[in-house]
């Protein structure tokens, strides 16, 4: 079949919610000059963004395939793939796919709303992957409600907001715009003079006018670092912000033209209510690491994804410079916009600091290894992950900010220049980005080699000299001791924190979560899994382990009584005094003028 016809005839779709209560849709996708060998179908076994083999197709509940003959035979050949017997077209495959995730990652399905990403329920004709898709988005039986279509896919016979028929310029276009169905509640704003959208679904009580004023700052700030000028264009036509608040939740997932969200209701903003509390401020950071990606990941891609290959793991080292960069500046982004002050901000990035100081794996792992062992470890965590694994978000956000800081003290440039850089010669005209191009693009902006920089804190493993760096921008980092689990930095009372470590995190039930190698509960023993019962011989209690951990230990170990399955055992910890890994970073009162004026350059809080 020459394959200029394979591309010009459309590849065409149709979904229907076929039994919401029954969490099931029917897809069928309709190939009209099918290959006469017998066709081919493939479902994506993950999605761009979400790195983890996810098999979709193991949702796929039935297969049917009908030509113009009637009903025909299609086999699997493998567990992603299926083929019809060789016919005549039209052929259609028509399949039940059971909808009811309600991550931001496959779809979802019930009588109050629908929603699916294309990678979970359309099958791609193989060899017409660059062909162009329509595709009918039916609505469900009237006794469901009103419900409207909240996508980015463009539409060729649907109203705004409406069911019917969209297209797409080929299955990868198709499967990066995923759709909300049901009732929800819109805002629109524009940013960079392109229309953005915003639907919430689920039930809330958000203040939506508030929320389309905060995004529009976030999203004209992100137009205008990428562009390198004020009130800049936007890359895009339209936007889309899709929203499911719920009672607890949190998720995003980035695409060309959209993002879906995953909150908790508390986390959107109230009517009447000025501050941003600690939970929207959340959603605002969640939102801008999302947009940010628009860029940084959407279009400015890793070689290794250029093109993605969706039938298995696609392997880079760079997912610290995508998820860490833009972990970064998502929350920068709010402090350089004008929506928190400084000190805030840094609360923030104390806050990461923390989490990765509380991390062995970090002196274990580099986020060179973390990025490419995504697929098997960073979405599989257990409770070894913190001995073994580091965060190519927490840790390659603060290898951007070591970077950004770097950069700027040696004068000229910053990590502004670099993103700037990366569009103009990677994003914009859509090529890769080979695994040695950052280091080398911010060797060439330094205006000296920074491979040692790469070498210690991006292929190695040593903590980066943020206390050193930050000094040189009138911020102070401090660490002491934590208070509880919960204590995520900040300021304390002398004599607040315990003295004490037990090197282990405890459940409410007191089931050992976590041990952390070197520990003084690994050094004795106790193992993640174990069900402590009883502390010195008294029953264990919260308030009894916070008084031992309190008590100056005088050398004498705890007796510690544990469940290992069915088993009692006895472990004598000797406790270690409290490791200072509690970050928080203060304003310098008294800068001097060169360091007050390159914070004031970095936040963007001159005048
Ligand atoms: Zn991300």
């Amino acid at each position: 079949m020459p394959s200029s016809t394979a591309t010009a005839v459309p590849t065409q779709y149709h979904i229907v919610p076929l039994d919401p209560h029954a969490h099931l849709y029917e897809v069928s996708v309709t190939v009209v000059d099918p290959d006469p060998e017998g066709q081919r179908f493939r479902l994506p076994t993950w999605i761009p963004g979400s790195y983890l083999i996810r098999e979709f197709a193991r949702h796929f509940v039935s297969v049917l395939a009908e030509a113009e003959s009637g009903e025909i035979t299609i086999t699997k050949e493998a567990k992603d793939v299926w083929r019809a017997a060789p016919c005549f077209g039209p052929l259609t495959v028509v399949a039940h796919v059971y909808a009811y995730d309600l991550s931001v990652r496959t779809a979802y399905l019930d009588g109050t709303r629908g929603y699916f990403n294309g990678s979970a329920v359309f099958l791609c004709p193989v060899g017409r992957e660059d062909a162009p898709c329509t595709v009918e988005i039916a609505p469900p039986d009237p006794a469901f409600g009103e419900w409207r279509v909240a996508t980015t896919l463009p539409a060729v016979v649907a109203a705004p907001y409406g069911f019917g028929r969209y297209r797409a310029e080929n299955y990868d276009e198709l499967i990066d715009h995923p759709v909300e169905t049901g009732t929800f509640a819109t805002a629109t704003f524009m940013a960079g003079g392109a229309q953005h959208d915003i639907a919430i679904t689920g039930q809330h009580e958000a203040d939506l006018p508030r929320l389309a004023q905060d995004l529009t700052r976030i999203c004209q700030w992100h137009i205008d670092l990428f562009s390198g000028a004020p009130n800049s264009p936007a890359p895009i036509a339209r936007y889309l912000f899709q929203v499911m608040a719920v009672g607890e939740g949190y998720g995003g997932l980035e695409h060309r033209a959209s993002t879906s969200l995953l909150c908790s209701r508390d986390e959107l903003p109230m009517p009447g209510v000025e501050k941003i509390s600690d939970e929207y401020l959340r959603f605002l950071g969640l939102a801008s690491h999302e947009y940010f990606h628009t860029w940084n990941i959407k279009r400015i891609k890793p070689e290794a994804f250029s093109p993605y290959d969706l039938t298995r793991e696609n392997y880079t080292r760079q997912l610290w410079a995508f998820e860490g960069i833009t972990s970064y500046y998502d929350d920068l982004a709010l402090v350089r916009c004008g929506l928190i002050p400084a000190a805030r901000y840094l609360e923030l990035v104390g806050s990461t600091i923390t989490t990765v100081l509380r991390t062995p794996g970090r002196l274990t792992q580099s986020v060179a290894e973390s990025s490419f062992d995504a697929w098997i470890k960073y979405y599989r965590h257990d409770e070894n992950s913190s001995n073994a694994v580091v965060s190519y978000y927490a840790k390659g956000s603060l290898v951007a900010l070591a970077m950004d800081l770097t950069l700027r003290s040696l004068g000229g440039a910053s990590l502004d220049d670099l993103m700037r850089a990366l569009w103009t010669r990677h994003g914009h005209p859509g090529i890769g980005v080979p695994e040695d191009a950052i280091e080398k693009m911010a060797s060439e902006l330094a205006g000296q080699d920074l491979g040692d920089f790469f070498t210690r804190y991006v292929f190695g493993t040593e903590d980066l000299p943020l206390a050193r760096l930050l000094a040189e921008f009138g911020v102070i980092l401090h660490l002491r001791a934590a208070t509880g689990p919960k204590d995520r930095g900040g300021k304390v009372a002398n004599g607040e924190a315990p003295r004490n470590s037990l090197g282990a995190r405890v459940a409410s039930d007191f089931k050992v979560t976590h041990v952390l190698r070197g520990g003084p509960a690994s050094r004795a023993g106790l193992s993640a899994g174990d069900t402590i019962v009883a502390i010195d011989d008294l029953k264990a209690t919260p308030e009894l382990l916070a008084s031992l951990l309190d008590r100056p230990r005088c050398g004498k170990p705890l007796a510690v009584h544990a469940f290992r399955r069915d088993e009692l055992r006895t472990f004598r910890i000797e406790l270690d005094t409290a490791p200072l890994d509690t970050a928080y970073l203060l304003l310098d009162a008294d800068p001097t003028p060169t360091a007050k004026s390159r914070r004031d350059e970095w936040l963007g809080t001159r005048g």
